[in-house]
């Protein structure tokens, strides 16, 4: 692909609430496309709607763009010949602008009160005219009434003064190509409120000028803003920008995502346990594609290879279950010290499970009275202490990568599916398991437990998983059962239930003490023994 490095591209957030998908789509479309060409990246901060924005919010923004590797080349906290990167501290250079619009005769000031627009507006709807917009009675006033009436203090704001005969509004938009609206029906926009603040519409443009922006990537909710916007970019004589409109993103029963979908903020796809590398692999995909087959894109490949040709307008679906195979593909092709760090809290928490009182019993089966799904709250010293371990024994932690790899879609996973590795001498045995394996007389369970307990405490086996398995499976000979009743019994009284991971390759990672504690506490609780 050819580059061009006076590609300049932003992503502009609003700090109104955290970074959703539909922001973090936009954000990578954008990033993306700047790597492709050589270009750079702006990241802008959107904050001049004071009621909503919140500082909070931008740094939840700034921190959610780090964890996904979404850097910028300008912007908050490193700085950038064009900054600074926050609206808010950008007032002057909106002032500036107007300045100009003001000499130019683009901007007139309007006086009009609200009662007044209130009622203009409701003529103009009542009078089905094509125009509703402002009736421009402060355009024609007099220059000297107009200052003699800012001078004595009077509010008021400042419009566009969109031309007369503009004729059609056209741009070549990047995705859904040549687009055109009718400029009559253009409203005389507010440009600086009475207050002096800018309007979203005019600071946009000033920002997007002066910070010498190329390429406008962003969702087509803001369609109807562009020909506004072309208006302004006129009326400052700048040169105006290639738009590229996103598609909309649907949940997967064909209506626009939302909160009924389930999670919006890429920060709870976080806490659910998404790998960044997947987030944006997979947002990437939606409304772009590399070859239109191609579903695992590595980063590199998407910072080489994105292009605005390949983007479609077509409505984009979000479909969890992908994300969730995704997800599985890159845990799966993960090292083990880069899943250890990338599973630490929940890994953390699967050992304060283990280390928060502990004692072995038979746990009920989850009922809907009991299943509460508000996750346990641990001690803060209990998983401190497992942070501790973690660090401590990475080679013990790297070795219960291959345990869960294989089945884990989601990081959160080894929480549960793990926590039997942090027992300790004791273990949680499931009711149902109990009934339906350690209660089945006919199958001998206890003469099993026996069996591999002696076979476990022979000091003369080496400790892993191969000889040991290997010994256990003659019980199948010695005791007549088929292979599965002498192996559930022993995966129920080590790890508590029947579905855990593999079994002898968890015996080799627990100590020998341990695991005979489990199979001695098993047998008291079972059989009372
Ligand atoms: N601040 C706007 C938003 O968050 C984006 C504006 C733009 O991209 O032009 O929706």
């Amino acid at each position: 692909m050819s580059t061009n490095d006076n590609v300049r591209v932003r992503f502009a957030p609003s700090p109104t609430g955290k970074l959703h998908i539909g922001g973090a789509r936009t954000a990578i479309f954008n990033w993306a496309f700047a790597r492709a060409m050589g270009g750079t990246f702006i990241l802008r901060i959107e904050d001049t709607d004071p009621e909503r924005s919140t500082e909070e919010n931008t740094q939840i923004i700034l921190r959610t763009m780090r964890w996904l590797g979404l850097d910028w080349d300008e912007g908050p906290g490193i700085g950038g010949a064009f900054g600074p990167y926050t609206q808010m501290e950008r007032m002057d250079t909106y002032q500036a602008a107007l300045e100009e619009l003001k000499a130019s005769g683009n901007a007139y000031p309007c006086f009009c009160t609200k009662e007044e627009l209130d009622a203009k507006r409701e003529a103009a709807a009542a009078s089905g005219a094509a125009y509703s917009g402002y009736d421009r009675t402060c355009r024609h006033l007099s220059h000297e009434e107009a200052q003699a009436r800012i001078d004595a203090g009077e509010p008021h704001v400042w419009r566009l003064a969109v031309p007369e005969n503009h004729g059609p509004i056209a741009f070549d938009d990047a995705v859904y190509g040549h687009t055109e609206f009718p400029a009559d029906v253009m409203d005389d926009m507010i440009l600086v409120r009475t207050d002096g603040s800018p309007t979203y519409n005019f600071a946009v443009v000033c920002d997007d000028t002066n910070m010498q922006v190329t390429h406008v990537i962003r969702g087509d909710d803001h369609l109807s803003n562009t020909p506004r916007q072309i208006l302004v970019y006129e009326a400052l004589g700048k040169p105006v920008p290639t738009f590229a409109h996103l598609s909309m993103i649907l949940g997967g029963d064909g209506k626009k995502l939302s909160k009924r979908h389930g999670a919006t903020s890429v920060e709870e796809y976080a806490e659910r346990g998404y790998l960044p590398e997947v987030i944006v692999n997979f947002l990437a995909l939606l409304g772009w594609s590399l070859d239109g087959e191609s579903t695992i894109i590595p980063r590199e490949v998407l910072c080489r290879e994105f292009s605005l040709n390949r983007i479609t307008k077509k409505d984009a679906i979000f479909d969890e279950q992908k994300l969730n195979w995704m997800n599985a593909q890159y845990i799966k092709a993960m090292d083990p010290a880069s899943w250890v760090q990338a599973s630490a809290p929940w890994l953390t928490r699967a050992y304060a499970a283990g280390h928060a009182g502990l004692v072995s019993q038979i746990v009920p089966a989850a009922t809907p009275e009991n299943d509460e799904s508000a996750p346990v709250e641990y001690p803060a010293d209990a998983l401190a202490e497992g942070s501790a371990d973690i660090a401590a024994r990475p080679a013990f932690y790297q070795a219960l990568y291959p345990l869960i790899a294989e089945r884990e879609q989601r990081l959160t996973e080894c929480e549960d599916k793990l926590e039997y590795m942090f027992w300790g001498p004791e273990v949680l045995l499931d009711e149902k398991s109990v009934q339906k394996v350690l209660l089945k007389e006919d199958k001998k369970p206890r003469e099993v437990l026996e069996a591999t307990r002696a076979i476990l405490a022979d000091e003369s086996i080496p400790w892993q998983c191969d000889p040991l398995q290997d010994r256990v499976r003659k019980l199948t000979e010695e005791l007549d059962l088929k292979a599965k009743f002498v192996f559930q019994p022993i995966r129920v009284a080590i790890c508590g239930n029947m579905v855990s991971p593999p079994l002898f390759e968890s015996v080799e990672l627990l100590p020998r003490e341990d695991v005979l504690s489990r199979i001695d506490k098993t047998l008291e609780l079972v059989y009372g023994a």
